[in-house]
């Protein structure tokens, strides 16, 4: 198989594309595809700051990687979660990401660690609190997103970035389909507008191939973390991203169809554009000042004991490493 632009040999085909490039194009196509996505969403422009959510796995560096080369003002968030697993999966992806911090100069990576900063890592938390039930994504997913939020708010960062994939977004479609879950499938885009004090969230890989997230990566050198949490295994999406697979092996393109199919429904004939959400009223949070719907604390500081929420506020400042 030969690049279709330079007629040398080619690492990757994409079916669903037609498409077949070689090494240099195929690093080259992705950069301009990233920025196509970003512009065609009006995800950011590169006078905004944009903070990735970076977890040590090759779509967060890749994308990382992508807005430094674009020239965009982009830095790195990353908590960690005190996650072992028998691979010390947290201290493993900690190291990718500082490698990566350091081959970056000027790159600013700004850390929160569950452990120092609130006494327990997610697994504790989640064994001690009733959200858990033995499995600590739930917490994890809570945690995760009060953080970023207040990183991004206190350091005056405008935009957010994660690195959902094609595949993410298709299986979180298929399961919101399946479950008719309308008001999740109102809010799922590219782009989810800044407003009640949080950043603007974008997921500019969003019409990538996990395949070609991971071909980047490789071809990129990045040096990423290959394992994935160990408590991802058996999650519903997994299962969802495997269906998807199989439909995908028999129909190429049939998993970028389904979303891009979504997304025109949505953008051209106005689907659910007139779903209103149930009128909630939110409360500012007594200790933290995020939305809440119920007065008093939020459910990120109902977790944490009075010791833990009394600490003064240089305590929750996180450690900021500058790349170079
Ligand atoms: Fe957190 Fe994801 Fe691991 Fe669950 S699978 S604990 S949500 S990182
Ligand atoms: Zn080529
Ligand atoms: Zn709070």
């Amino acid at each position: 198989m030969k690049c279709r632009k330079c007629r040398e040999k080619a690492v990757i085909n994409m079916r669903q594309h037609k498409l077949a490039l070689c090494k240099e194009h195929y690093l080259e196509w992705f950069v301009e595809q990233t920025e196509r996505f970003i512009k065609k969403y009006k995800m950011f422009t590169r006078d905004e700051r944009v903070l990735v959510a970076v977890s040590g796995g090759k779509d967060s560096l890749a994308l990382w990687d992508v807005l430094l080369k674009l020239g965009y003002q982009a830095d790195g968030f990353y908590l960690r979660l005190g996650i072992d697993g028998g691979i010390q999966y947290s201290d493993e992806s900690y190291e990718k990401i500082k490698k990566f911090v350091a081959e970056h100069p000027g790159t600013q990576l700004h850390v929160v660690d569950a452990k120092e900063m609130y006494g327990e890592s997610i697994p504790e938390v989640a064994q001690r609190s009733r959200r858990g039930r033995g499995k600590p994504c739930s917490v994890c997913g809570l945690i995760k997103r009060h953080e970023m939020n207040r990183i991004a708010h206190d350091l005056g960062y405008p935009v957010l970035a994660t690195g959902h994939n094609l595949d993410d977004e298709a299986a979180v479609l298929f399961s919101n389909t399946l479950h008719w879950q309308v008001g999740y499938l109102a809010r799922q885009y590219p782009v989810l507008p800044e407003g009640d004090g949080f950043a603007r969230k974008v997921k500019p890989f969003c019409r990538f191939y996990e395949r070609e997230t991971a071909a980047y990566a490789l071809l990129a050198g990045i040096d990423y973390m290959y394992e994935e949490c160990p408590y991802s295994e058996g999650a519903n999406t997994i299962y969802y991203k495997e269906l998807l697979n199989k439909l995908e092996a028999e129909r190429p393109g049939a998993k970028l169809h389904f979303y891009l199919s979504f997304l025109r429904a949505k953008d051209k004939d106005g689907l659910f554009a007139n779903w209103e959400e149930e009128k909630v009223e939110l409360h500012a949070c007594e200790r933290c000042g995020q939305p809440t719907s119920a007065p008093g604390l939020c459910a990120f500081c109902r977790l944490w004991p009075e010791e833990v929420l009394n600490k003064p506020q240089e305590a929750f400042v996180p450690l900021t490493l500058v790349g170079g």
